[in-house]
C-alpha cells in the first residue's frame, strides 16, 4: 500500500500487523489498538527511538510510561516492565493467545536510546511472548514496538490467570 500522507510505499513491519512509510514515518494500523497502553498527551521531552516523533506520557493500568502516539511503541523502565507484566498476567481475563515465532529480522535493526543516545541492545525477551526487545542497560530502559506488550500479556503460561 501507499502512504496516505506522502504517497511513498509503505512496508509491513517485520512480525507486526502494521505498515510504516519508507519516507515520512507515518504508521498505518489496519486494526484498532489493543495494547494495554492508554496514550496521554503530556510531552516527556524525549524522541521516539523508532519513528523520531515526540514521546508522550502513557499509562499501563495506572503505571506511567512513555509512549509514541505515531508508531504506538512504549518506553518503560526495565523493573517497572517486569512488575507490569506479572500484574497484568496474573489478572488476565482474555483467553491466552499462542505467540508467533520470534522474527529474527528484528535483531538486525539498531535503535538509539532516547535518553542517552547510545545504541540499544536488541535481543529476544526471555519471558513469554516470543518478542524481540531493545534495551539500554545504562538507563534501565526497554523499548516495545506496538503489539509486543500484548504478545507478552496474552501468551499462555501458568502464571496467567485461568
Ligand atoms: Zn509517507
Ligand atoms: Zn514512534
Ligand atoms: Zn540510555
Amino acid at each position: 500500500m501507499n502512504c496516505p500522507n506522502c504517497g511513498a510505499p509503505m512496508l509491513l513491519a517485520p512480525n507486526h500487523d502494521y505498515y510504516a512509510c519508507t519516507y515520512c514515518a507515518t504508521h498505518y494500523f489496519p486494526q484498532p489498538s489493543d495494547d494495554y497502553v492508554r496514550m496521554l498527551a503530556e510531552p516527556v521531552g524525549l524522541a521516539c527511538p523508532l519513528c523520531h516523533g515526540a514521546l508522550t506520557t502513557g499509562s499501563i493500568e495506572g503505571t506511567r510510561v512513555a509512549c509514541c502516539t505515531r508508531c504506538r511503541g512504549v518506553l518503560v523502565n526495565r523493573l517497572v516492565f517486569g512488575q507490569v507484566v506479572a500484574y497484568l498476567r496474573s489478572r488476565a481475563v482474555k483467553p491466552a493467545v499462542a505467540p508467533r515465532p520470534v522474527d529474527l529480522r528484528q535483531l538486525q535493526r539498531t535503535l538509539h536510546c532516547p535518553q542517552c543516545d547510545q545504541a540499544m541492545d536488541v535481543h529476544p525477551y526471555y519471558g513469554p511472548g516470543n518478542i524481540v526487545i531493545d534495551t539500554c542497560g545504562a538507563c534501565q530502559l526497554l523499548w516495545l514496538d506496538h503489539g509486543e506488550l500484548a504478545s507478552v500479556i496474552d501468551a499462555p503460561g501458568s502464571d496467567r490467570r485461568r
